[in-house]
This record gives C-alpha cells, structure tokens and sequence, in this order.
C-alpha cells in the first residue's frame, strides 16, 4: 500500500480499518504525483476531476458538513506523504475552504467567533506561503506574516498569539492578503474549489523544492517515488481549553526506553506543538512530573499550570493510551503518533514508525525481541546499520568535564557530546565546515530550510523547542548531538552574538553541548570514544551469528588495530606501509633512499628504515595476535614523501648536506603529470627491488620475534596496483626469496601467504591468471573506481557534487560501489580468481568495506571478509547479517512462491 498511498495514507487507511478513529477523506496516489510531473497540472485536474468530487462528497456525508457552503463549512486538509516520511521536507495546507462569508459561518455554528478567525488567519497565512509562496518573491530571513503579527502585538502591547482579539485577527487577515497582493501581484481566492485544487498541486509542486530534494539526496530516495496527497476533513484542537493537539512516542524516542510519552497543547493546532512556539505540557503525569522536576517547578503549580493529558482529559488520555498499545501491537515498531482533541474528542491524525536514536533503535530491537513481538531476522533486519555510528560517537572526556562550567541546560534532544565555534547562520556552517572548523549551528529555532547546515554541523543548539521540534526530529534522524529549548539563551542574529545569564558569547567563540543530558557548556572540552551497552553486545552477537562475511578493518598502527579488535575486527585486511614512513627520523630516512642515485645509496637508507619497519609490524601483529594481518607494500608514488615549496626544499639540502640545486633537480625528475596513473604500487617494487626486500624482510623478521615469545601472527603480504601477470610474479618471486634468507639466517620457518590488490581493471580481467601467483585477492575499489569510471580521486570534487544534484549519478560512487559497473568488475575477478584456485582468499578493503550497501552487494558476490576503518566494523558486521537473512528470506520467498 505504501508506494501508492505514501506512508502517511496507507497508515490511516489502517487506523480506520482497526476501528481507531480518524477524520474522514482519501488519498490521491503516488502516481498522479509522477504524472503531474510529466504531464502538468491541467491534465492531471481534468483525469482526477470525478474522483476529487466523488471523495469530497464522502467526507461531507460523514461530518455532515458541505464544502464551500456558508453556513455549515465543510474545512479540509491537504497534506503530502511519501512512501516514506520526509518529516517537514514538503507541504501542508489546512483549513481549506474558508473565506469571509465561510469564516462567518464557522464562528456561528461553533459559537466560537475567535476560534473562527484564528483558523482562517492561519489558512491565509499557510495558503499564501505554500501555495502562493509569498517567500519566493522576497529575498528576506524575516518571515513577512510573522512581522505583521509582530506589529499587531506589538501595538496592543500583548506577547503570545492567544492575546489576539478577534479584532486583532480581522485585521491581521486583512493585512495577510493586501501584503500577498502586493507580494505576489495576485488576489487570495476566495472559490473553495480553487483552493482545494491548488492546494493539491502545490502539495505535488512541493515534492520538487530544493530542502526536499537535499533531504531525498542525503536519505537516498528515489525521485520517481513522487509524494501522494491526503485530502481530509478537518479536526481542531484550537476550539477552546477542551481542546487539544499533540504528538506521542509509543517509546522513548532518545533512549528507548518502554515508555509512552509525548508532548500536547491546549487550544492549538499541531504544527503548534512542532514549532516549539509554546512549551508543550507533558502527555503521562509521570512525565509531567519529570519535566516539571528539571524545571524546578512543584508539583502543585505543575498540576494548576502544566496538568499532563492524563490529568487534564483522563477520559481521552485512556482512549489514546489503548490505540497507543494496540498501533505498536499491530505494527510491531515504535510508533510516532499526531492526534488531535476537539471539544473532548479523540481523532489520531497520524501512526508511522518513530525515527530513533541509534541508542533507542538498538534497545527497542533487543526488548521486542525480548517481549516476543518480534523475532531475531526482524530485530536485526530493521535497524539501520549506519546508525549505529552513533553509538560510537565520543562522550566528553571524564577530566575535562569536570573542570567545565555548565551556562545552561535544555532538553537532550539527540545524544552524544559535541563541542564547536557558535555559528548562526545555516549558509555559513556549511562554508565552516568545508574549512574544517568544529561548529555548533546556534538557532532560535531549526526550520526545514536549516536541513543542509544541521547537517554541516558537529552539534546544534535552540533556544526554543521542545522534544518533538523540528530541530530535535531532525537532529535524531542524522545522529547529531542535539540541545534545544534552552530557556535562557537569547539569540540576536544581528549582532551576531548571544547572551546567557548576562554573558555575551560572539560567533565564533566556543560551547560545548551534551546531546544525553542537556547540558551547555562554555569553552571546548575534549571528547572520547564512548562505552558500549549490554543491548548493543548483544546485536553483535545475534549480527554474528547471522552474518557469513566476515568483517576486518583496515588499520596502521597498533591503537587502531586494537580499536577495532574491540568493535569485532577478525583481522586487518589492509595496512597502509607508507603512513609508517612520515613521523620524525623516518621521514629522513625515506628522503635519503629517494634522492639516492645507486641501489647501494638506497639500500643504506634502507637499512636505516628497516628496524622502525620492523618494530612497527611488532607492535601491529601484538595486537592482531592470533588474527591475520594484511600488510601492503609501498604503494604511493615517491614524490609524496618530498617536500615541493622551495623553502622546505632548501632545509633538506641543508639537512641532507647536499647542494640544493642537485636536490631541486631530483625532485624535479620525480614530477609526474599523472602520479595516480604513475610509478607508485608494484611499479616502485619492480623499479626498485630492494624496498620490496626491505619491507618482506620486516614483516617476517618481526613475525618471528614474536613466535619467539610465544604469540602468533599471522602475516599475509599484499602486492598493491598488479594489471599485468609478470608484475605480480616478479614481487612475490624477490619477496619469497627475501624470506627464505631470513628463514635461513634464523633457522626458523613460518607460515605466510602472498597474495595481491585487485584494484586495476585489468586484473579484474584476467584474474584466472593473476590467481596462478596470488593466495588471495583483496578487491580496492578506490583505485578501481578510479580507474573503471576515469574519475580521479583527488580530482572528482569538482563534478560529482553537479552530477548527484542534475541526477546523472544516483550515488557517490566512491562512498558505494557501482553495482552495475565497477561491481560486474568485482564479481568477474571473484569467478575468474575461484576457477583458477578454488580455495582463493577474497575480500575488499577501499571504503566500501563499511558501507552497508556495500557490504551486501560483497556478500551476494560471494567474497570471504569486507575491511573497513575501526569505527565502521560494527556498522559492517549488522550489514553483513541484514545481508545473510535478506539472502535467506529471498530464497524462501523464492522457494515459497515456486
Ligand atoms: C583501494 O585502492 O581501494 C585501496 C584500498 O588502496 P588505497 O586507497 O590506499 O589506494
Ligand atoms: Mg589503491
């Protein structure tokens, strides 16, 4: 159901199967959506015409009420809802059908004259931005209906929205339409019909806006989806203090934790309690009596002032809390619910699975498992493997924290801890960012137009808004630290600058914000890997005992490698030789054997590199002890390890006590035009034997000192860039022979395997060949995209942004491997490699390794480990589980349906 009615219209087709009440209306499908696209609005009216008017009949029959009639309004919304939910990405329009004669009808009908006018003030206002987009003609931050409400207030000396008289209203609608017509050069319509119509293509229209474009880009959402449009009758909860909207987490949507909670607003409509306008009040009287506790509130002016629903509406409270149970029951998932209470009515408006934390994803898996709602292949199939990213995001270092200064507090609203220059401005957190500055976006408020900021941002901090508030739903959808609703700071935007407490904070200075407690800081203070739960283990374990391929990680130094043997690395499938090469003396060293003119001047460098080479794989193989380690020969070409400005040019002349114009010219004859595609991998080893030699020897020496005290490393030697058969021959040939001496120097022998990069497409191509010399291949699609597509790796910056955007490339093919193109590649060198040498080794270590897409691309191609950096190899091992069981429930299916 969900393609074609969106997940919002698919969801209340099922409320109201389940006899839970929700208002009356229909749904104009995905479809339309994408003929609206190709086809235009008129055609798409004149195909819909009958329907429209056959689904606006069925709502007036149910409430009883006539579209566009004076006396007795039948009012409607319009709403967007794709398959899946864009929270705030695209366009809503309530209150439809009201005009100036209609407004007159709804107040006398109601008896509430300004509840009437609120409505229609907001219709205008709704209307005028999403359909008529009054903001499109203004190229101002300042909100136009909000500086004309500003002034009424201002002039009535009055400070929130409910102070409005219905005076104040007419004139505030009065104002909203001269100031459209003046805008946007055209009058408000009047004609029920047209608003409906319009209201319905703008929701379409809203598909195409550049926030929801971003949003489908970064959440990787097919365009061709298209969004459907819910057409339904109105409910209020602005009719009065028996009144109310709200939205509710069948769980705990930051922690997990089993409880139902949610936030509510008397007299107000829902995107009320979204805004974070108003301080919501607290949905379960425990709640409320939490909040009120952090507020320093007591509990009897809690109870006067911030009743919770269950006290203030126990008889609605009850209602909602039974639907709340039987949603989850029914839907097996946390639900995020929108409802609405008119004059002591219930109506559920909305039921989608609630976006969560990776914290709260990982505990409401493991407890439904636990309660036997769902089953293990569930728990793990619904988690989203790059969440768990999380997790492992950094806390605030023990010792710093202590000696920090809390300025304020405000709601956890998405965990973690997060620490960065205050920056204001969306646009300029993005160009901060690109700086590589740590930046904490400070806004009064997030809105959907912060979406490209936030997510340029190392944390984000509101003044206003509670636990539902755009800034808050967002921030937990991208696993970013989060404090929002921080009473006491206050923003100027102007002079770029806040104040908390009476203390001025400037752009650019430092805070810092714990996402799990609230708490804001002043200064930087560090952060540190966190601690993982019990819950989190234990998806490993389930993860594991699921998952086929196995997960390594690449790493070069032995803290890394022990990192990622803590997060469940079975090995290290690449470790990069040349990073050894640039700390301190070595850096020396390695310059002295590049500018040297005989093997016997390199072979004397050499010698000096050996025994810091050496000690390095010690300290790399203590760590994997037991577990395999690939070890990569020099790959890079020479002249990354020289120095190209003039100045640093001349101090190595110096230090090397050699003429600086000889030197110049050394460095000037290793210039490539095009290094990538130059003398670097196998072709240095191939030029230069003696590294190769130099490195074999390391790697096994360093074995065998280990073996000596009793600890087991398991070396497996890696010949990077082979495309030509004889090129891997020739490595492994001068590495064999360099072990045998070693061998026969220490009167010990070991076991070790050669293997080779499969990152050329050539030896994609011919890998049958390749295999007759290689144990084992490990694919690098880095160097494989590189070379496959034609896009440089340094160079792809430029274009592949205007690609994603003008949609010529669905993915960045270096953060997910091509399928089609450089995947065919993969699975050809996997075939070939299998054929010549069935038992072959095959794994893949360019950053696709941690990408859960990845991952289970490599698991149906048949490969034995993925390898990616420390921080990704949890991510790597659910994704190989997902990938297990998908594989198992697809044969099934498959099998089922035979
Ligand atoms: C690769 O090319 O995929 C690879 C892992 O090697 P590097 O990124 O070091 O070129
Ligand atoms: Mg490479």
């Amino acid at each position: 159901m969900k393609p074609l009615l969106g997940g919002k219209g698919a969801n209340l087709a099922e409320m109201a199967n389940l006899g839970i009440p929700v208002p009356p209306g229909f749904t104009v499908t995905t479809e339309v959506c994408t003929e609206y696209q190709l086809y235009g609005k008129e055609k798409v009216m004149k195909l819909l015409r009958p329907e429209v008017l056959e689904g606006v009949q069925h709502i007036e029959q149910i409430m009883g009420t006539v579209f566009g009639s004076v006396e007795n309004p039948c009012l409607i919304s319009v709403r967007s809802g794709a398959r899946v939910s864009m929270p705030g990405m695209m366009d809503t329009v309530l209150n439809i059908g009201l005009n100036e004669k209609a407004v007159e009808g709804l107040a006398k009908k109601s008896g509430k004259e300004k509840f009437a006018w609120d409505s229609y003030r907001r219709f205008v206002q709704m209307y005028g931005d999403v359909v008529m987009r009054v903001n499109n003609f203004l190229n101002s931050d300042e909100n136009p209906f909000e500086l004309i409400m500003d002034e009424v207030k201002e002039k009535n000396g009055i400070t929130t929205d409910q102070e409005f008289t219905v005076e104040d209203l007419k004139e505030i609608v009065k104002r909203f339409k001269a100031m459209i017509k003046e805008v946007t050069g055209n009058d408000f319509p009047d004609d029920p019909w047209t608003q409906l119509w319009e209201g319905v293509m703008a929701v379409f229209e809203s598909w195409n806006i550049p926030r929801a474009v971003l949003y489908r880009q970064l959440n990787s959402i097919p365009e061709e989806w298209g969004t459907a449009v819910n057409v339904q009758a109105m409910v209020y909860g602005n009719m009065g203090d028996t009144s109310c909207s709200g939205v509710a987490f069948t769980r705990n949507a930051a922690t997990g934790e089993n409880k139902f909670n949610g936030e509510f607003l008397i007299d107000a409509q829902g995107e009320d309690v979204v805004a974070g306008v108003r301080t919501p009040l607290q949905i379960t009287q425990k709640g409320s009596k939490e909040w009120a506790k952090f507020a320093g509130i007591d509990d009897k002016e809690r109870k006067t002032k911030f009743p919770s629903l269950e006290e203030y509406m126990p008889v609605a409270y009850k209602e909602l809390f039974s639907y709340q149970h039987l949603l989850e029951q029914h839907y097996k998932d946390m639900q995020d619910l929108e409802f609405t209470i008119q004059e002591g009515k219930l109506w559920m408006l909305q039921t989608r699975n609630g976006k969560r934390t990776g914290d709260a994803m990982v505990k409401i898996g493991i407890d439904m498992y636990n309660e036997g709602l769902i089953d293990e292949n569930s728990a793990l199939l619904r988690m989203d493997a790059n969440k768990l990213n999380e997790l492992l995001h950094p806390v605030f270092d023990q010792k710093a924290i202590k000696k920090a200064n809390v300025i304020a507090k405000g709601l956890a609203a998405s965990p973690g801890a997060s620490t960065g220059q205050i920056c204001f401005f969306s646009e300029e957190a993005k160009e901060w960012k690109e700086k590589g500055k740590d930046v904490l976006l400070v806004r009064i408020e997030t809105s959907a137009d912060d979406l490209q900021g936030m997510d340029s941002s190392d944390g984000i901090l509101t003044a206003r808004g509670g636990m539902t508030s755009h800034a808050a739903v967002v921030a937990r959808g991208m696993g970013k630290c989060c404090v929002s609703g921080v009473g006491a700071l206050h923003i100027s935007y102007k002079k770029r600058q806040l104040e908390i407490d009476g203390k001025i904070y400037k752009e650019g200075d430092w805070l810092s914000i714990n996402g799990s407690t609230g708490e804001v800081y002043e200064g930087k203070i560090d952060t540190v890997s966190p601690k993982l739960s019990d819950d989190f283990q234990e998806v490993m374990k389930m993860a594991d005992h699921h998952a086929s391929l196995k997960v390594r990680t690449n790493a070069d130094t032995p803290d890394s490698a022990r990192i990622a043997r803590e997060f469940g690395a079975v090995g290290i499938g690449l470790c990069r030789t040349e990073h050894m090469f640039f700390e301190g003396v070595r850096i020396k060293a390695m310059r002295e054997m590049i500018v040297a003119d005989t093997e016997e001047g390199r072979r004397k460098a050499l010698e000096k590199l050996l025994p810091m080479q050496r000690s390095d794989f010690e300290g790399i193989f203590k760590a994997m002890h037991d577990l395999p380690v690939t070890i990569r020969l020099l790959d890079p070409p020479l002249h990354e390890f020289v120095p190209n400005d003039e100045k640093h040019q001349e101090d190595l002349a110096v230090e090397m006590g050699i003429d600086v114009d000889t030197l110049k010219d050394k460095i000037a004859k290793l210039h490539e035009l095009n290094p990538m595609l130059g003398h670097r991998g196998c072709r240095l080893g191939n030029t230069y034997p003696e590294i190769t030699e130099m490195q074999a020897r390391a790697i096994m020496e360093a074995a065998l000192n280990l073996k000596d005290k009793g600890i087991r490393a398991i070396p497996e030697i890696m010949i990077p860039l082979v495309g030509e058969t004889a090129e891997l021959k020739m490595q492994e040939d001068i590495v064999r022979a360099e072990i045998e001496r070693v061998f026969a120097e220490r009167k010990q022998r070991m076991n070790y395997r050669v293997g080779t990069m499969i990152e050329v497409p050539r030896a994609a191509l011919v890998a049958d060949k390749i295999a007759g010399y290689a144990e084992f291949f490990s694919f690098g699609t880095n160097d494989l995209t590189q070379m496959t597509y034609g896009y440089s790796r340094d160079d792809a910056g430029k274009f592949l942004d205007i690609y994603l955007e003008k949609g010529i490339l669905k993915d960045n093919p270096f953060e997910t491997i091509d399928q089609e193109g450089v995947g065919k590649l993969v699975k050809m060198g996997v075939k070939l490699g299998r054929k010549a040498r069935p038992g072959i080794k095959l794994g893949i270590c360019g950053e696709h390794g941690g990408d859960p897409r990845s991952v289970h691309f490599c698991h149906r191609a048949g490969l034995d480990y993925v390898s990616c950096s420390p921080f990704r190899v949890p991510i790597a091992r659910l994704a190989a589980a997902q990938a297990s069981i998908q594989e198992w429930l697809d044969h099934h299916h498959t099998n089922r349906q035979n």
